[in-house]
Protein backbone atom coordinates (compact mmCIF):
# COMPACT_ATOMS: atom_id res chain seq x y z
CA UNK A 1 0.00 0.00 0.00
CA UNK A 2 1.21 3.43 -1.10
CA UNK A 3 1.66 5.92 1.78
CA UNK A 4 -0.70 8.86 0.98
CA UNK A 5 0.25 11.77 2.54
CA UNK A 6 -2.14 14.47 3.49
CA UNK A 7 -1.20 17.22 0.87
CA UNK A 8 -4.30 19.76 1.12
CA UNK A 9 -6.04 18.01 -1.45
CA UNK A 10 -9.10 17.70 0.33
CA UNK A 11 -10.70 21.34 -1.57
CA UNK A 12 -11.61 25.06 0.35
CA UNK A 13 -14.32 24.35 2.27
CA UNK A 14 -13.90 24.27 6.07
CA UNK A 15 -12.19 20.41 6.80
CA UNK A 16 -13.70 18.00 9.95
CA UNK A 17 -10.54 16.23 11.46
CA UNK A 18 -10.56 13.05 12.57
CA UNK A 19 -7.41 12.15 14.78
CA UNK A 20 -7.67 8.59 15.05
CA UNK A 21 -9.92 8.04 12.06
CA UNK A 22 -7.71 5.26 11.07
CA UNK A 23 -9.29 3.15 14.16
CA UNK A 24 -12.90 1.41 14.94
CA UNK A 25 -14.83 4.30 15.92
CA UNK A 26 -12.79 6.91 13.53
CA UNK A 27 -13.29 5.30 10.30
CA UNK A 28 -17.07 4.97 10.88
CA UNK A 29 -17.08 8.32 11.90
CA UNK A 30 -15.35 9.93 8.95
CA UNK A 31 -17.34 7.67 6.99
CA UNK A 32 -20.68 8.94 7.98
CA UNK A 33 -19.01 12.52 7.97
CA UNK A 34 -18.34 11.79 3.73
CA UNK A 35 -21.82 10.92 3.45
CA UNK A 36 -23.34 14.08 5.22
CA UNK A 37 -20.85 15.87 2.96
CA UNK A 38 -18.43 16.92 5.01
CA UNK A 39 -14.79 17.65 3.58
CA UNK A 40 -12.80 15.09 6.48
CA UNK A 41 -9.21 15.03 7.01
CA UNK A 42 -7.83 11.82 9.35
CA UNK A 43 -5.14 11.88 11.07
CA UNK A 44 -3.64 8.91 12.57
CA UNK A 45 -0.34 7.26 12.91
CA UNK A 46 -2.16 3.71 12.36
CA UNK A 47 -0.75 2.40 15.70
CA UNK A 48 -3.78 0.68 16.20
CA UNK A 49 -5.90 1.58 12.92
CA UNK A 50 -5.12 -0.11 9.59
CA UNK A 51 -5.34 1.36 5.92
CA UNK A 52 -7.95 -1.42 5.14
CA UNK A 53 -10.13 0.24 7.12
CA UNK A 54 -9.68 3.85 5.24
CA UNK A 55 -8.47 2.60 1.71
CA UNK A 56 -12.45 2.40 0.43
CA UNK A 57 -12.98 6.07 1.86
CA UNK A 58 -9.50 7.52 -0.66
CA UNK A 59 -11.78 7.64 -3.58
CA UNK A 60 -13.52 9.95 -2.60
CA UNK A 61 -11.84 13.42 -3.13
CA UNK A 62 -13.63 15.31 -0.11
CA UNK A 63 -11.43 12.55 2.09
CA UNK A 64 -7.31 12.69 2.64
CA UNK A 65 -5.50 11.03 5.43
CA UNK A 66 -2.28 12.76 6.95
CA UNK A 67 -0.20 9.88 8.17
CA UNK A 68 1.21 11.76 11.74
CA UNK A 69 1.77 10.94 15.91
CA UNK A 70 -1.01 13.45 18.25
CA UNK A 71 2.00 13.66 20.76
CA UNK A 72 4.00 15.68 17.80
CA UNK A 73 2.97 19.33 16.87
CA UNK A 74 0.57 19.38 14.22
CA UNK A 75 0.22 21.51 11.38
CA UNK A 76 -2.72 22.12 9.24
CA UNK A 77 -2.54 23.85 6.05
CA UNK A 78 -6.25 23.46 5.73
CA UNK A 79 -8.99 25.77 7.78
CA UNK A 80 -11.07 23.20 10.20
CA UNK A 81 -14.04 23.92 11.62
CA UNK A 82 -14.30 20.99 14.05
CA UNK A 83 -11.89 17.96 15.19
CA UNK A 84 -12.77 14.97 16.74
CA UNK A 85 -9.58 14.09 19.25
CA UNK A 86 -9.84 9.60 18.91
CA UNK A 87 -6.44 8.99 18.26
CA UNK A 88 -5.37 6.72 21.15
CA UNK A 89 -6.04 3.19 21.40
CA UNK A 90 -8.71 2.22 23.67
CA UNK A 91 -8.38 -2.27 23.90
CA UNK A 92 -6.46 -2.62 27.34
CA UNK A 93 -4.02 -5.56 25.75
CA UNK A 94 -3.12 -2.04 23.29
CA UNK A 95 -2.87 0.11 25.61
CA UNK A 96 -0.61 -1.70 28.09
CA UNK A 97 1.85 -2.87 25.44
CA UNK A 98 3.50 0.77 25.92
CA UNK A 99 1.92 2.42 28.78
CA UNK A 100 4.26 5.77 29.27
CA UNK A 101 3.44 6.08 25.70
CA UNK A 102 -0.38 5.84 26.24
CA UNK A 103 -0.55 8.01 28.93
CA UNK A 104 1.63 10.93 26.39
CA UNK A 105 -0.61 10.05 24.06
CA UNK A 106 -3.48 11.05 25.54
CA UNK A 107 -2.12 14.50 27.57
CA UNK A 108 0.40 15.65 24.74
CA UNK A 109 -2.39 14.61 22.17
CA UNK A 110 -4.79 16.87 23.38
CA UNK A 111 -2.83 19.54 23.97
CA UNK A 112 -1.77 19.68 20.06
CA UNK A 113 -4.96 19.17 19.01
CA UNK A 114 -5.96 21.93 21.28
CA UNK A 115 -3.69 24.26 20.16
CA UNK A 116 -4.56 23.50 16.70
CA UNK A 117 -8.49 24.61 17.78
CA UNK A 118 -7.21 27.26 18.92
CA UNK A 119 -5.63 28.50 15.64
CA UNK A 120 -8.01 27.33 13.51
CA UNK A 121 -11.03 28.64 15.50
CA UNK A 122 -12.24 25.21 15.51
CA UNK A 123 -14.47 23.13 17.80
CA UNK A 124 -12.95 20.21 19.45
CA UNK A 125 -14.55 17.24 20.77
CA UNK A 126 -12.90 14.65 23.27
CA UNK A 127 -13.16 11.03 23.34
CA UNK A 128 -13.40 10.68 26.58
CA UNK A 129 -14.32 7.42 28.50
CA UNK A 130 -16.03 5.90 31.22
CA UNK A 131 -12.61 4.58 32.66
CA UNK A 132 -12.42 7.49 34.34
CA UNK A 133 -14.72 6.37 36.60
CA UNK A 134 -12.68 3.52 37.07
CA UNK A 135 -14.07 0.68 39.54
CA UNK A 136 -17.01 2.46 40.74
CA UNK A 137 -17.96 2.79 43.47
CA UNK A 138 -21.58 4.90 42.41
CA UNK A 139 -23.65 2.87 40.66
CA UNK A 140 -24.99 3.29 37.77
CA UNK A 141 -22.64 6.25 36.48
CA UNK A 142 -23.76 9.73 36.16
CA UNK A 143 -21.75 12.26 35.26
CA UNK A 144 -20.71 13.88 38.53
CA UNK A 145 -19.25 10.97 40.23
CA UNK A 146 -15.74 11.53 40.69
CA UNK A 147 -14.45 8.13 40.13
CA UNK A 148 -12.46 5.40 41.70
CA UNK A 149 -9.48 4.91 40.08
CA UNK A 150 -5.72 3.08 40.77
CA UNK A 151 -3.92 5.87 40.30
CA UNK A 152 -0.42 3.32 39.71
CA UNK A 153 -2.31 0.27 38.58
CA UNK A 154 -1.96 -1.46 34.70
CA UNK A 155 -5.36 0.62 33.46
CA UNK A 156 -4.37 3.90 34.96
CA UNK A 157 -1.82 4.72 31.75
CA UNK A 158 -5.51 5.28 30.38
CA UNK A 159 -7.78 5.98 32.61
CA UNK A 160 -5.51 9.21 34.42
CA UNK A 161 -4.39 9.78 30.56
CA UNK A 162 -8.09 10.29 29.86
CA UNK A 163 -8.51 12.32 32.82
CA UNK A 164 -5.89 14.77 32.47
CA UNK A 165 -6.64 15.21 28.86
CA UNK A 166 -10.41 16.22 29.87
CA UNK A 167 -8.50 18.89 32.59
CA UNK A 168 -6.56 20.19 29.94
CA UNK A 169 -9.93 20.71 27.69
CA UNK A 170 -11.47 22.23 30.63
CA UNK A 171 -8.60 24.54 31.03
CA UNK A 172 -8.30 25.09 27.53
CA UNK A 173 -12.16 26.46 27.24
CA UNK A 174 -11.77 28.62 30.45
CA UNK A 175 -8.14 30.07 29.26
CA UNK A 176 -8.98 30.91 25.87
CA UNK A 177 -12.54 30.42 25.76
CA UNK A 178 -12.17 27.01 23.17
CA UNK A 179 -15.08 25.74 22.19
CA UNK A 180 -15.08 22.15 23.56
CA UNK A 181 -17.03 18.92 23.91
CA UNK A 182 -16.38 15.87 25.92
CA UNK A 183 -18.00 12.63 25.63
CA UNK A 184 -17.66 9.64 27.89
CA UNK A 185 -17.97 6.54 25.72
CA UNK A 186 -19.11 3.30 27.44
CA UNK A 187 -17.96 0.27 25.85
CA UNK A 188 -18.83 0.31 21.85
CA UNK A 189 -18.92 -2.93 19.83
CA UNK A 190 -19.60 -3.59 15.78
CA UNK A 191 -18.75 -4.37 12.49
CA UNK A 192 -14.80 -3.09 11.75
CA UNK A 193 -13.77 -3.78 15.11
CA UNK A 194 -9.84 -5.81 14.61
CA UNK A 195 -9.98 -9.55 14.55
CA UNK A 196 -7.33 -9.58 17.21
CA UNK A 197 -8.26 -5.98 19.16
CA UNK A 198 -8.63 -7.86 22.22
CA UNK A 199 -11.88 -6.46 23.40
CA UNK A 200 -14.71 -9.30 24.95
CA UNK A 201 -16.89 -8.91 21.96
CA UNK A 202 -14.49 -9.41 19.25
CA UNK A 203 -12.37 -11.81 21.31
CA UNK A 204 -15.79 -14.04 21.98
CA UNK A 205 -16.97 -13.33 18.17
CA UNK A 206 -13.45 -14.78 16.58
CA UNK A 207 -13.57 -17.64 19.18
CA UNK A 208 -17.05 -18.70 18.37
CA UNK A 209 -16.83 -18.75 15.09
CA UNK A 210 -13.15 -20.41 15.11
CA UNK A 211 -14.81 -23.06 17.35
CA UNK A 212 -12.84 -22.26 19.95
CA UNK A 213 -13.31 -22.00 23.69
CA UNK A 214 -14.84 -18.67 24.84
CA UNK A 215 -12.22 -17.01 27.54
CA UNK A 216 -13.92 -15.40 30.68
CA UNK A 217 -11.86 -13.45 32.47
CA UNK A 218 -13.12 -14.11 36.57
CA UNK A 219 -16.12 -15.59 36.94
CA UNK A 220 -18.18 -13.14 34.21
CA UNK A 221 -20.59 -11.53 36.60
CA UNK A 222 -18.87 -8.39 35.88
CA UNK A 223 -20.68 -6.09 34.02
CA UNK A 224 -20.67 -3.54 30.87
CA UNK A 225 -23.10 -1.77 28.91
CA UNK A 226 -22.62 -2.70 25.50
CA UNK A 227 -22.95 0.33 22.21
CA UNK A 228 -23.15 -0.27 18.96
CA UNK A 229 -21.36 1.96 17.26
CA UNK A 230 -24.09 3.47 14.30
CA UNK A 231 -25.76 4.65 18.32
CA UNK A 232 -22.31 6.11 19.28
CA UNK A 233 -21.33 7.79 15.62
CA UNK A 234 -24.95 9.14 16.12
CA UNK A 235 -24.14 10.45 20.04
CA UNK A 236 -20.48 11.76 18.89
CA UNK A 237 -21.87 13.36 16.08
CA UNK A 238 -24.64 15.46 17.81
CA UNK A 239 -22.73 16.25 20.92
CA UNK A 240 -20.43 18.02 18.40
CA UNK A 241 -23.54 19.45 16.50
CA UNK A 242 -24.79 20.81 20.25
CA UNK A 243 -25.54 24.12 21.51
CA UNK A 244 -22.24 25.97 22.20
CA UNK A 245 -23.52 26.89 25.94
CA UNK A 246 -23.36 22.79 26.15
CA UNK A 247 -19.89 20.98 26.63
CA UNK A 248 -20.40 18.37 28.79
CA UNK A 249 -18.68 16.31 29.84
CA UNK A 250 -21.92 13.55 28.80
CA UNK A 251 -22.25 10.01 29.08
CA UNK A 252 -23.09 8.19 25.60
CA UNK A 253 -23.52 4.55 26.07
CA UNK A 254 -26.47 1.91 26.31
CA UNK A 255 -27.73 1.77 29.89
CA UNK A 256 -28.95 -1.84 29.02
CA UNK A 257 -25.98 -3.55 31.80
CA UNK A 258 -25.46 -7.11 31.19
CA UNK A 259 -22.97 -9.63 32.59
CA UNK A 260 -20.51 -11.24 30.66
CA UNK A 261 -21.72 -14.31 31.46
CA UNK A 262 -24.94 -12.88 29.88
CA UNK A 263 -23.34 -11.63 26.99
CA UNK A 264 -21.07 -15.01 26.10
CA UNK A 265 -24.89 -16.89 25.89
CA UNK A 266 -26.07 -14.46 23.64
CA UNK A 267 -23.06 -14.98 21.49
CA UNK A 268 -23.01 -18.53 21.83
CA UNK A 269 -26.83 -18.61 20.64
CA UNK A 270 -26.33 -16.09 18.20
CA UNK A 271 -23.57 -18.07 16.04
CA UNK A 272 -25.22 -21.57 16.79
CA UNK A 273 -22.17 -22.01 18.29
CA UNK A 274 -21.21 -24.70 21.28
CA UNK A 275 -18.51 -24.01 22.59
CA UNK A 276 -17.23 -23.85 26.10
CA UNK A 277 -16.29 -20.85 28.47
CA UNK A 278 -13.05 -21.49 30.03
CA UNK A 279 -12.20 -19.28 32.85
CA UNK A 280 -8.76 -16.64 32.98
CA UNK A 281 -8.37 -14.73 35.75
CA UNK A 282 -9.36 -11.69 36.08
CA UNK A 283 -7.10 -8.84 34.96
CA UNK A 284 -6.14 -6.31 38.24
CA UNK A 285 -8.21 -3.35 38.56
CA UNK A 286 -10.89 -5.09 35.77
CA UNK A 287 -13.95 -3.02 36.65
CA UNK A 288 -17.08 -5.04 38.20
CA UNK A 289 -19.50 -3.04 37.38
CA UNK A 290 -20.44 0.13 34.17
CA UNK A 291 -23.70 1.47 33.36
CA UNK A 292 -24.57 4.89 32.21
CA UNK A 293 -26.80 7.61 33.51
CA UNK A 294 -27.94 9.02 29.84
CA UNK A 295 -30.05 11.79 31.28
CA UNK A 296 -27.56 14.14 30.04
CA UNK A 297 -27.32 13.00 26.71
CA UNK A 298 -31.69 12.76 26.23
CA UNK A 299 -32.03 16.03 27.56
CA UNK A 300 -29.34 18.10 25.85
CA UNK A 301 -28.90 15.86 22.76
CA UNK A 302 -31.87 13.98 22.03
CA UNK A 303 -29.75 11.17 21.94
CA UNK A 304 -30.23 7.74 23.40
CA UNK A 305 -29.49 4.11 21.62
CA UNK A 306 -31.67 2.84 19.26
CA UNK A 307 -29.88 -1.01 18.44
CA UNK A 308 -30.66 -3.51 20.84
CA UNK A 309 -28.15 -5.80 22.13
CA UNK A 310 -29.19 -8.96 20.00
CA UNK A 311 -29.42 -6.89 16.79
CA UNK A 312 -26.07 -5.43 17.05
CA UNK A 313 -24.51 -8.33 18.02
CA UNK A 314 -26.00 -10.01 14.53
CA UNK A 315 -25.09 -7.42 12.83
CA UNK A 316 -21.29 -7.79 14.18
CA UNK A 317 -21.67 -11.55 13.83
CA UNK A 318 -22.27 -11.36 9.83
CA UNK A 319 -19.57 -8.86 9.29
CA UNK A 320 -16.81 -10.90 11.52
CA UNK A 321 -18.27 -14.36 9.18
CA UNK A 322 -16.77 -12.65 6.46
CA UNK A 323 -13.31 -11.63 8.12
CA UNK A 324 -12.86 -15.05 10.00
CA UNK A 325 -13.34 -17.03 6.92
CA UNK A 326 -10.78 -15.14 5.15
CA UNK A 327 -8.17 -15.48 7.39
P1 LIG B 1 -8.92 2.08 18.14
O1 LIG B 1 -7.71 1.60 18.85
O2 LIG B 1 -9.55 1.17 17.13
O3 LIG B 1 -8.62 3.46 17.40
C1 LIG B 1 -7.71 4.41 17.88
C2 LIG B 1 -7.04 5.09 16.68
O4 LIG B 1 -6.13 6.08 17.17
C3 LIG B 1 -6.22 4.12 15.82
O5 LIG B 1 -6.47 4.35 14.46
C4 LIG B 1 -4.78 4.45 16.20
O6 LIG B 1 -3.86 4.14 15.16
C5 LIG B 1 -4.89 5.93 16.47
N1 LIG B 1 -3.81 6.41 17.34
C6 LIG B 1 -3.37 5.85 18.50
N2 LIG B 1 -2.34 6.56 19.00
C7 LIG B 1 -2.14 7.60 18.15
C8 LIG B 1 -1.22 8.67 18.09
N3 LIG B 1 -0.27 8.82 19.05
N4 LIG B 1 -1.27 9.54 17.06
C9 LIG B 1 -2.20 9.38 16.07
N5 LIG B 1 -3.09 8.38 16.06
C10 LIG B 1 -3.06 7.50 17.08
O7 LIG B 1 -9.98 2.50 19.25
P2 LIG B 1 -11.52 2.89 19.13
O8 LIG B 1 -12.31 1.82 19.75
O9 LIG B 1 -11.82 3.30 17.73
O10 LIG B 1 -11.58 4.15 20.09
C11 LIG B 1 -11.47 5.46 19.56
C12 LIG B 1 -11.43 6.46 20.71
O11 LIG B 1 -12.61 6.36 21.50
C13 LIG B 1 -10.25 6.28 21.65
O12 LIG B 1 -9.75 7.54 22.03
C14 LIG B 1 -10.85 5.59 22.85
O13 LIG B 1 -10.16 5.89 24.04
C15 LIG B 1 -12.26 6.14 22.85
N6 LIG B 1 -13.18 5.18 23.48
C16 LIG B 1 -13.56 4.05 22.80
C17 LIG B 1 -14.39 3.13 23.43
C18 LIG B 1 -14.86 1.89 22.72
O14 LIG B 1 -15.52 1.06 23.36
N7 LIG B 1 -14.58 1.68 21.45
C19 LIG B 1 -14.82 3.36 24.74
C20 LIG B 1 -14.39 4.51 25.40
C21 LIG B 1 -13.58 5.42 24.75
N1 LIG C 1 -13.33 -9.97 29.06
C1 LIG C 1 -13.53 -11.33 29.09
N2 LIG C 1 -13.01 -12.07 28.08
C2 LIG C 1 -12.30 -11.53 27.05
C3 LIG C 1 -12.12 -10.13 27.02
C4 LIG C 1 -12.65 -9.37 28.05
O1 LIG C 1 -14.16 -11.85 30.01
O2 LIG C 1 -11.86 -12.28 26.17
C5 LIG C 1 -13.94 -9.13 30.13
C6 LIG C 1 -12.96 -8.15 30.80
O3 LIG C 1 -12.31 -8.77 31.90
C7 LIG C 1 -13.92 -7.05 31.23
C8 LIG C 1 -15.02 -7.05 30.14
O4 LIG C 1 -14.93 -8.33 29.52
O5 LIG C 1 -14.51 -7.37 32.46
C9 LIG C 1 -14.84 -5.97 29.10
O6 LIG C 1 -13.51 -6.03 28.64
P1 LIG C 1 -12.98 -5.15 27.43
O7 LIG C 1 -11.52 -5.42 27.29
O8 LIG C 1 -13.86 -5.33 26.24
O9 LIG C 1 -13.23 -3.64 27.89
P2 LIG C 1 -12.96 -2.87 29.27
O10 LIG C 1 -14.31 -2.40 29.67
O11 LIG C 1 -12.38 -3.79 30.27
O12 LIG C 1 -12.03 -1.78 28.91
Amino acid sequence: MTTYRYSDQAGNHAAVLVAGGAGFLGAHLCRRLLEQGETVICLDNLETGSWDRIEPLLADPKFSMFEHDVVEPIRINHSLKEIYNLACPASPKHYQLDPPGTLLTCVYGARNLLELAREKSARILQASTSEVYGNPLEHPQHESYRGNVNIVGLRSCYDEGKRCAETLFADYSRRYGIDIKIARIFNTYGPGMSLDDGRLVSNLIVQALNDEPMTIYGDGSQTRSLCYVDDMIDGLISLMESAPTFSGPVNLGNPDEATIIDIAEQIQALTASAVPLVRHALPPDDPMQRCPVIILAQRHLNWQPRISLSDGLRHTIADFSVRVSCV
